[in-house]
């Protein structure tokens, strides 16, 4: 099939082996490439009792069909796994030019398991693979491991790694590329650290050869032009060019949408106006750093020299400073980056650890945990030093408090007790993204059932229909009205049209900041289309996209997903805030919209897939192995 490379490498961590093996054009036409890749090597490979730490779990990372094609956002590639934190079929996804690199190299995918007796980081030249001796790397951070590569490799690898956090198996340590990208959610850094595999480094000369290059060239140059146009409409603090995704901090404000004070508050003026993107551009003096033919460029650098916290690196997203600042009060702009980019050192997932350092804050607040536990630290609300401090204790996971909490909000609840779990803002092991359920409900409804990555604002991304005003018209999601956000009519149909769209723009390779701009269902559908010789509309875009959904569900349920799952929500969604434009609303009837969602899928009560469904998928067999 053209647009990809119809190969994958599997790598035996334990037996010290890289074989090639050939992967038919069925798993591409139902899967694409991406997260539905690393979801088949999951379905095909790990069985029933695989937990995220056995050798036999599959971490895989897998370029899409777009990974290559000179179009903006075309960069995006995804890992996946059993995630540590849930236990269940997870993935991620990440930027930088690591998937295009991986294709160039001559593979959609590095499929690893195993354990490999001692460290070892994995080199793919040119089709070419060997596991290398990562012994002196090991102790050292992500963005050291990455430059000790460069140095002793070449300078012209693409490469993926992990620092302390990964190592010591912290539960929600991430992978990290370029120093600017991260497969941040779901604890991946974790299960590489736990297969004693410190980085991958990729590079090579494969040609992309897709089917319909003129017709590409066209598209790429069209959509191109149509997403900077957009952009420079927008007002100078919502454009993404100028800040990035700091530009949430305005839009979200006015909807009750920020998550402040363990989520306890939506409505915190203060902070808004200290994380206001003006105060961002100006405080971390940031520039642009894109992703390959990329024309949004949400990504930043910060070029500040002076104060304890000056760096030169990665500006944070809104979900890093939204967890870290907005839910600790914290109105530090530099602390609270440089805490993130500390977190990117490590490799831990900014926010689940924003979630966590919240959460140490309340339980602090509430005596439950006292300055003893926290190595001297003041753990008050607004103490940017301490998120800084605590941050490093989590991410080099020392004894104590830092040990604990690098375990996880719902795992270091239970072990507090006293009340703790009260105030554990997690699903399933997984901390809730920066996504007020309170500003639209339909965030709650996300968050209980995501099939990929627990409680994900990306892989779901439902509230994208209030939040940032994305339609599907394609597939008949338009204009809705702003007081839709607290009904449930409309909701489990969306979201069950988001969630598809999520598995698809992970699994062809794509950044979904373009929607943001104008990039259409159209648009994905015509480029696959002219990438892999397809003759899809956007229904057939459509049942692919079912098909992931439907993949994901029937993986969760070989690993002991189970109906109550979906409905063990934390005790703060049900509990309202008294100011702001949220004031008031919490998410009765969430039970019945969650049933409503399974129907609409075509899975049963029991949230299982019918019959039904798989056969009108096509999918019998995936269900056959369970
Ligand atoms: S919008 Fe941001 S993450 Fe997406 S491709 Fe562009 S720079 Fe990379």
């Amino acid at each position: 099939m053209k647009g990809v490379c119809n190969k994958v490498l599997k790598v035996d961590l334990s037996q010290g082996t890289c074989t090639p093996e050939e992967v038919p054009d069925q798993v591409y036409e139902y899967f694409l490439g991406g997260a539905g890749l690393a979801a088949y090597y999951l379905w095909k490979e790990s069985p029933v009792g695989t937990t995220a730490f056995d050798p036999a779990n599959r971490l895989t990372f897998a370029a899409g069909p777009l990974n290559g094609a000179a179009q903006s956002g075309a960069g995006k590639w995804s890992a996946g796994a059993i995630s540590p934190a849930f236990n269940l079929n997870s993935d991620s996804a990440a930027t930088g030019s690591f998937g295009i690199a991986l294709k160039q190299a001559g593979y959609d995918a590095v499929v690893t398991y195993g354990r490999a007796d001692k460290p070892v980081y994995l080199v793919v030249d040119d089709g070419e693979a060997v596991l290398k001796d990562a012994g002196e790397m090991w102790g050292t951070d992500a963005y050291e491991t990455e430059d000790a590569i460069h140095s002793g490799d070449g300078e012209d690898f693409e490469v993926v790694s992990i620092g302390q956090a990964g190592e010591r198996l912290v539960r929600f340590a991430n992978i990290q590329t370029r120093k600017k990208s991260f497969l941040g959610r779901c604890g991946l850094g974790a299960v590489m650290g736990s297969k004693n595999l410190k980085a991958i480094a990729v590079r090579g000369d494969n040609a992309y050869e897709v089917a319909d290059p003129d017709k590409l060239k066209a598209l790429n140059s069209e959509i191109n032009k149509r997403l900077v146009e957009m952009d420079n409409e927008k007002p100078e603090w919502l454009q993404i060019k100028k800040v990035g995704t700091a530009m949430a901090t305005e839009l979200f404000a006015p909807q009750g949408n920020l998550p402040i004070k363990n989520y306890s508050l939506a409505d915190w003026p203060e902070g808004v106006e200290a994380w206001h993107a003006s105060q961002y551009h100006e405080k971390l003096e940031i520039t642009p750093w894109p992703c390959k033919f990329c024309v949004i460029q949400c990504h930043n650098k910060t070029n500040f020299t002076e104060g304890p916290y000056a760096y030169q690196g990665k500006g944070p997203e809104y979900e890093s400073f939204a967890m870290m600042g907005f839910n600790t009060m914290c109105k530090d702009v530099r602390a609270i980056s440089y805490a993130c980019e500390l977190a990117n050192l490590y490799s831990m997932d900014t926010i689940s650890l924003g979630v966590i350092i919240a959460f140490a804050m309340e339980a602090y607040e509430k005596g439950i945990i006292s300055k003893d536990d926290t190595y001297g630290l003041d753990l008050v609300w607004g103490n940017d030093d301490a998120v800084v401090e605590l941050t490093k204790h989590i991410g080099l996971r020392s004894g104590g408090l830092g040990y604990l909490l690098g375990e996880g909000t719902k795992l270091a609840a239970e072990a507090l007790g006293q009340g703790a779990e009260d105030f554990a803002v997690q699903m399933k092991g997984t901390e809730i993204a920066a996504h007020n359920w309170r500003a639209q409900y339909i965030s709650a409804l996300n968050y209980a059932t995501g099939c990929a990555s627990g409680p994900n604002h990306e892989r779901g991304n439902s509230q994208h229909i209030w939040v940032g005003h994305i339609t599907l018209p394609e597939w008949g999601l338009d204009h809705v009205e702003n007081e839709e956000r607290w009904e449930w009519k409309k909701a489990p149909d969306i979201n069950a049209k988001f969630h598809d769209y999520c598995n698809i723009i992970n699994s062809a390779g794509h950044c979904k900041f373009q929607e943001f701009r104008s990039y259409t269902l159209s648009d994905l559908t015509a480029s696959l289309n002219a990438i892999m010789g397809l003759d899809w509309d956007t229904d057939d875009l459509r049942k692919c996209g079912e098909r992931m959904t439907t993949l994901q569900k029937l993986l969760n349920v070989r690993y002991g997903w189970k109906w109550e799952d979906d409905f063990e929500w934390p005790k703060r969604f049900f509990e309202p805030v008294s100011e702001g434009p949220a004031a008031g609303k919490i998410p009765i009837g969430l039970g019945d919209a969650i049933q409503e969602y399974y129907a609409i899928r075509g899975w049963d009560n029991d949230g299982i897939p019918t019959e039904e469904l798989l056969m009108r998928l096509g999918m019998e067999e995936y269900a056959a192995k369970l």
